[in-house]
């Protein structure tokens, strides 16, 4: 359990609270994360926290890390098995599929964010509850729709001051003249290494052989740095398709390391992936990622629907923003100090006026003297203290002390408002 008051009970491992200051930036990373994805008129949409197993067992795929080792996985009472939900993607397309939205305009565009459950092994920046905020465009296969996820996705993080980078990757599609070709020549060359591979990594070779790429075993990295890569196998239209992708963020000024041996741990990504690193992180730098996805409809009883996403981590997000989350102040822009029995009774009824206009505000309800008030005005962040006593309800006044400036001044209390607003 975490230090603090012993209440015999903590989060669970690998889960934590958000409290203020930093839920304030959390609660606006965001909204301003949501409007910047309606900007390009992705529509958000909420899905259920969890799902029949089956979504990500077929959707995500059972060789994934994800599925095979890290689901939280339960039979509910009617014995059926259900997943909190690990990632945003396939419960997306189950519901565009379900709800029949691909029978509309395409590509259907949404977004969504909150917590996401994986049992990993907790550590800085890697949670069991984790939240993403996401995107998704399902129904074409243009490779302007990839650079527009990417961008969008470079936007936000610029808006909220974050330097990020950008791989990007193809992995190809799955198909012999493609990914499963390549991945031939790769089991091949595993094969003729394995003796130098980290005992984990051994097991991969024949149920997920391109990810040997993310190993963190040294030995292992050490093989990969020789071994065989995709984009040289890519087929004809995926390598052209790869192409035009650049092409399109060349255009609108976005610069990326292309990075070969790229790989993302869900199972359902075709031609396009890539990731967003940030800086002073440690060893869980990716901010963010995602890909293609063309086969994952089909794959969840739909159509051929080609689709492309992202995934930001909002933790990861916030632990680069740092210290900045101490110096944001909450909404509250007035804090009325009352001072004698029917000053007192004035600060509700103009506590709620002012919410009434927008204005936040807040006031004493422990009874403190005026130092008290004045005190807690300043934990409550408030711009201005707005001091009420006898002598200014006799004139209908109310003192308006700015607590940045010490400046104060006299002011109506029917023009109250209007002097908060300005
Ligand atoms: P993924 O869904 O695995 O492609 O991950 C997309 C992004 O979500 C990553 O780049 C991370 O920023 C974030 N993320 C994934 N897993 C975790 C986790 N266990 N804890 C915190 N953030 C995570």
């Amino acid at each position: 359990m975490a230090k603090g008051t012993d209440t015999s009970f903590g989060a669970p491992k690998g889960t934590r609270d958000i409290l203020p200051p930093e839920s304030w930036v959390w609660q606006e990373v965001v909204g301003y994360a949501m409007d910047s994805f309606a900007l390009a008129g992705y529509a958000p949409i909420e899905t259920p926290m969890f799902e029949h197993t089956e979504v990500f067992e077929r959707g995500v795929g059972s060789t994934s890390e994800v599925v095979g080792k890290q689901m939280y996985t339960f039979d509910d009472r009617g014995d059926r098995s259900l997943t909190l939900r690990p990632e945003g993607t396939a419960p997306v397309v189950r519901a565009v599929l379900e709800h029949n939205l691909h029978r509309g305009a395409l590509p259907v565009k949404l977004s969504y964010e909150g917590p996401m459950f994986r049992q990993e092994r907790p550590q800085k920046g890697r949670y069991r509850q984790f939240y993403q905020l996401g995107i998704e465009a399902i129904g074409s296969d243009h490779p302007a729709v990839d650079a527009e996820v990417i961008e969008i996705a470079i936007r936000f993080y610029a808006g909220i001051g974050l330097d990020t980078s950008l791989k990007i990757n193809s992995i190809g599609h799955v198909d012999e003249s493609c990914r499963l070709g390549y991945a031939k020549v790769l089991v091949g060359f595993l094969r003729d290494h394995t003796a130098e591979l980290a005992a984990e990594d051994r097991e991969r070779i024949d149920t997920n052989p391109m990810r040997t790429f993310d190993s963190k075993e040294k030995r292992t990295q050490e093989v990969m740095r020789a071994a065989p890569l995709i984009t040289d196998h890519l087929c004809d239209s995926c390598r052209d398709h790869y192409a035009s992708v650049k092409g399109h963020l060349d255009a609108v000024g976005i610069t990326c390391e292309e990075e070969p041996r790229l790989v993302r741990g869900l199972d359902y990504y075709t031609r396009t992936a890539f990731e967003f690193v940030a800086g002073g992180l440690g060893s869980q730098d990716a901010v963010g990622g995602g890909g293609r996805y063309d086969g994952l409809a089909e794959v969840l009883g739909g159509p051929h629907l080609p689709g492309i996403g992202f995934a930001l981590g909002l933790d990861r997000i916030m632990l680069s923003l740092g210290e900045r989350q101490a110096a944001t102040p909450g909404p509250v822009v007035a804090y009325i100090v009352a001072l004698g029995d029917a000053a007192e009774r004035r600060a509700f009824p103009l506590a709620t006026s002012l919410r009434a206009a927008g204005i936040g505000a807040e006031f004493d309800v422990m009874g403190r003297g005026m130092k008290g008030q004045m005190k807690d005005a300043d934990r409550s962040g408030a711009r201005y203290a707005v001091i009420i006593g006898d002598e200014e309800l006799a004139t209908g006044e109310a003192t308006v002390k700015d607590l940045t400036s010490g400046d104060q001044e006299r002011c109506p209390l029917d023009r109250l408002e209007e002097r908060l607003k300005r």
